[in-house]
């Protein structure tokens, strides 16, 4: 925290008072245009009358009533919702309230799936290096990021990292259409030695998001570590939290690898930010012994499937949905990201664009032939963020996705039903942004 320059992220912050669709308003009266969603979360704007009125009429009926006593119209709607949209072999949602604790459910769940199976020795988690799945002790466990772990080491889990997937990072010697066999093969001798009696499941985000700058895995590397865990009956667990519910432009981050998970987290774009909700997806496999000998998940919370935030959560996915803004960020995001590789070409430290639908990342190096980062000291992602915001311009900042403190990724991940003029704007500030930064302006 120490290298983020003041007056971004935190320290002496603008006072919020209004948001309409894409644009936020100070108490100044500054207009900002969220060009990442926040952390990639605002799917559908601020202030989306319908998702609004959804919520006020949910509040004059009840907000919230316990869940272990009452399911509610808005819990089994958005339930269903999901299921279906997810597809696949889904087939309970534990909600909890935030990505971190859709994680840690996750992770539980795995754990009582095998204790309920009487595999009790299956306790073991892998994870990968340049991973971000929470701020929980568990979630933080599994995150590979080593700047954010740092200061709680020691009160970790023991938890076993592998490789990212990362065909601009690869390993020396190791081709892109190689990527994926040469990190399955590295998953599987990492099961072997921890034996896979004593392992309950691998996590990873199918794209990662704020550890790597958004970082798709390469083709094929889904199916191949899905066959490895199949192989030694260890669980995938998908961190959809940043990627999934559409920002990559398919409902599920996974559904364009062709591979289910056997749990899923989603949180941050099902309810859009209008209230705090998050989810962990379970199929049918993995819930049957659960079922049959515990009778329920042994985890939640007394805000478990808060009404409200239920009734949020499916206004969002319904219009998501009736308005067809997944075929938008689908076609809309391949154009935007071309315009940004386009429009960011002329910068040498521009080393990668990447990304998938409205879940865009550019990676500045100082080099593009060694791919050499910038030092951490210079704080060059936080730089540009500070100038775009200080320009109206709000982009996700990054940094330690080279080593866990060095490398520097700005995030672009925009509401859904931006406009192409917001789309434009967002280019056009982000290349003010990085030239400032660069030339030292
Ligand atoms: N998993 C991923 C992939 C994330 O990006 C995040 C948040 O940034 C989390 C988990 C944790 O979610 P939350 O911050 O809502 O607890």
């Amino acid at each position: 925290m120490k290298n983020r320059p003041s007056g971004f992220g935190i320290g002496k912050l603008p006072r919020i008072v209004r948001g309409r669709g894409s644009y936020l308003f100070d108490a100044a009266g500054k207009r900002y245009l969220d060009g990442s969603g926040g952390p990639a979360v605002f799917c559908l704007g601020h202030a989306h009358p319908e998702v609004n009125a959804a919520i006020r009429r949910q509040f004059d009926e009840i907000a919230y009533a316990y869940r272990y006593l009452f399911t509610s119209s808005a819990l089994e709607g958005l339930t269903e919702t999901v299921l279906r949209l997810c597809g696949g072999d889904f087939q309970d949602i534990v909600y909890s309230g935030s990505g971190s604790e859709a994680v840690e459910s996750a992770m539980k769940i795995a754990l009582q799936h095998f204790s309920a199976r009487g595999s009790e020795s299956k306790r073991r988690f892998i994870a990968r290096r340049r991973s971000w799945h929470g701020n929980t002790l568990g979630a933080l466990s599994i995150s590979g990021f080593a700047q954010r772990r740092r200061a709680f080491e020691g009160s970790l889990l023991d938890v076993s990292f592998v490789s990212a997937a990362n065909a601009y990072r690869r390993p020396d010697g190791v081709s892109e259409s190689g990527l994926a066999a040469h990190l399955a093969a590295e998953l599987e001798r990492t099961i072997l030695t921890l034996g896979p009696q004593n392992v309950a499941a691998f996590v990873f985000e199918p794209i990662v998001g704020a550890a790597g700058g958004v970082v798709p895995a390469p083709d094929g590397y889904a199916q191949a570590i899905q066959t490895v865990c199949r192989k030694y009956g260890v669980l995938l667990i998908a961190d959809e939290v940043m990627c999934g519910a559409g920002r990559s432009g398919t409902w599920r981050a996974l559904e364009h690898d062709g591979v289910v998970p056997d749990i899923m987290c989603i949180a941050k774009g099902l309810a859009g930010g209008y209230i705090p909700l998050g989810a962990t997806l379970v199929t049918a496999g993995v819930a049957a012994p659960i079922h049959a000998e515990h009778g329920a998940y042994m985890t939640g919370h007394p805000f478990t499937g808060h009404t409200a935030a239920c009734a949020a959560g499916l206004a969002v996915q319904q219009i998501v949905e009736r308005d067809r803004l997944l075929d938008r960020v689908r076609t809309v995001g391949a154009t935007l990201q071309a315009s940004i590789r386009q429009t960011l070409s002329k910068f040498d430290e521009v080393g990668d664009v990447r990304g998938r639908g409205f879940f865009i990342g550019v990676e500045l190096v100082r080099d593009r032939d060694t791919k050499l980062p910038f030092p951490a000291e210079r704080s060059l992602s936080f730089d540009i963020g500070a100038r775009a915001f200080a320009d109206g311009l709000i982009c996700y900042p990054c940094s330690g996705n080279v080593d866990g403190t060095a490398g520097d990724t700005i995030i672009i991940a925009p509401p859904y039903n931006a406009s192409d003029a917001e789309l434009e704007e967002i280019v056009a500030k982000l290349e003010v942004a990085v030239d400032a930064a660069l030339s030292g302006a």
